[in-house]
């Protein structure tokens, strides 16, 4: 009612008082401030550290770390209902208190083709659908260019699309390393039950989740594999839309997967 539509931090923060020893707030807030946002940065998204063993400061045993936890879960779903309903119950993620929806995923689960984003946008979580913002429109076209759409009943001819992460993050921002390691098993059982023909990742975060590597500006337009199968990594559609000149890279990504398909 007073104008909030979006939570960006956990705490609160005052910015306009004054901490004992004379410092804004302020400044302690940027000691503390949460990952960059989402786009901001995936051209140079680093690599995070590796898992941690002790999330939100707790020291779990080995079976109760959050990460343990999701892959057991993810790997008893034999269906994508079934993962669904894994995520759904997952309590181990704070991003699920902020989210209005969990998205899961569009697309056909026959399509020859599945692209895993980074994670759903203020669109997605309103609508519970990955890529349906201006991002989302612009990536429907590239995919058109070559033949496949999401909406197509015709395996062939059809895409299915997913994230590494189910829920929003605050503010756009990227997930934290935590949160990916966490909801990494959940993608991973969600690529094998789909078991597409070929992956394609979009932009640093599902790159640095499912290969190990950041730096799509070298890696794109080069076939990876994940699990035996190819994956061409390439740049985000909301990169594209801040950086149109690049839309000819992604045409030579496109070209390549289609190449693959008909090879295939
Ligand atoms: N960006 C993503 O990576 N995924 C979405 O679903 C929307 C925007």
């Amino acid at each position: 009612e007073v104008g909030v539509d979006e939570i960006i931090n956990d705490e609160p923060i005052d910015r306009c008082s004054w901490e004992k020893d004379g410092r804004r707030n302020a400044e302690s807030a940027v000691r503390t401030k949460p990952a960059p946002h989402r786009g901001a940065d995936s051209m140079t998204g680093a690599k995070g550290a590796p898992p941690s063993d002790s999330i939100d400061g707790a020291q779990p045993t080995d079976r109760q770390h959050p990460v343990h936890v999701a892959e057991l879960s993810a790997l008893e779903a034999t269906s994508h209902a079934e993962l669904r309903e894994a995520i759904e119950r997952y309590e181990h993620c704070d991003l699920k208190e902020s989210a209005r929806n969990l998205v899961f995923s569009d697309g056909n689960p026959r399509a020859r083709v599945m692209i895993v984003g980074e994670a759903p946008g203020a669109d997605e979580d309103r609508l519970g659908k990955p890529f349906v913002g201006r991002a989302g429109r612009l990536l429907d076209a590239m995919f058109a260019e070559i033949g496949l759409r999401r909406d197509s009943d015709i395996a062939s001819e059809a895409l299915y699309i997913s994230n590494l992460m189910p829920w929003r993050p605050p503010g756009n921002r990227n997930p934290t390393q935590d949160e990916a390691d966490m909801m990494k098993p959940f993608i991973i059982r969600h690529i094998e039950l789909t078991d597409p023909e070929l992956l394609v990742l979009v932009g640093n975060v599902p790159c640095n989740a499912l290969l190990g590597k950041t730096g799509i500006t070298r890696m794109r337009g080069n076939w990876h594999e994940f699990r035996r199968k190819p994956v061409m990594p390439t740049f985000h559609p909301a990169y594209l839309l801040r950086n149109p000149v690049v839309k000819r890279d992604v045409w030579i990504d496109l070209l390549r997967i289609r190449r693959k398909l008909e090879e295939s």
